[in-house]
């Protein structure tokens, strides 16, 4: 929802709303509760973002979605009165963000929030086996087909140590 910033009332806003965002090319449903309030021209945002993501697990690449959660403490200024100001002094101050034209989109927050709770590195569970590096198959739901006795760890650093060498001659 848009919110037009000088329409917000002394006293603040509430927003709870269900919204749908695009988020790394999956629908992803998601509930932001936040109050809103305004100093002069600064609003503030506090509140909580919640959906259920979609997520890639970083040891097996396998596809799984799970339920984040985050709160928010965001200070948003116009865009407009920063134009004088160099744009490295405004992008120091964390948690600051900008508004356009009186308007406030509260779809743009939550899906800006939400990015930004991503964990980086994401287990689909901590029972996790992975990938095995030599046959490159799911442990978790084959076996490793590696010749018996081979280390794929070892025989992987063999192949690089050929490479290298082959290089040094030419
Ligand atoms: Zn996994
Ligand atoms: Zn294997």
């Amino acid at each position: 929802m848009k919110i037009k910033v000088s329409e917000i009332p002394e006293e603040g806003l509430d927003v709870d709303e269900n919204v749908s965002l695009r988020i790394n090319e999956h629908e992803t449903p998601a509930r932001l509760e936040i109050h809103v309030d305004k100093t002069g021209s600064e609003v503030v945002v506090r509140g909580n973002i919640s959906a259920r993501m979609e997520l890639a697990c970083s040891r097996c690449l396998r596809e799984f979605s799970r339920e984040v959660s985050a709160p928010l403490d965001l200070v948003y200024r116009p865009v407009e009165e920063i134009a004088g100001e160099s744009p490295e002094l405004a992008t120091e101050e964390l948690d600051t963000g900008f508004y356009r034209a009186d308007e406030l989109d509260t779809d743009v927050i939550a899906a800006e929030q939400l990015i930004l709770s991503m964990p980086i590195k994401v287990l689909c569970g901590d029972a996790c086996k992975g990938i095995c590096p030599g046959c490159g198959r799911d442990l978790n739901v084959e076996g490793c087909v590696c010749p018996a006795g081979k280390d794929p760890a070892n025989s992987k650093g063999q192949e690089l140590k050929g490479y290298f060498n082959k290089d040094v001659k030419n």
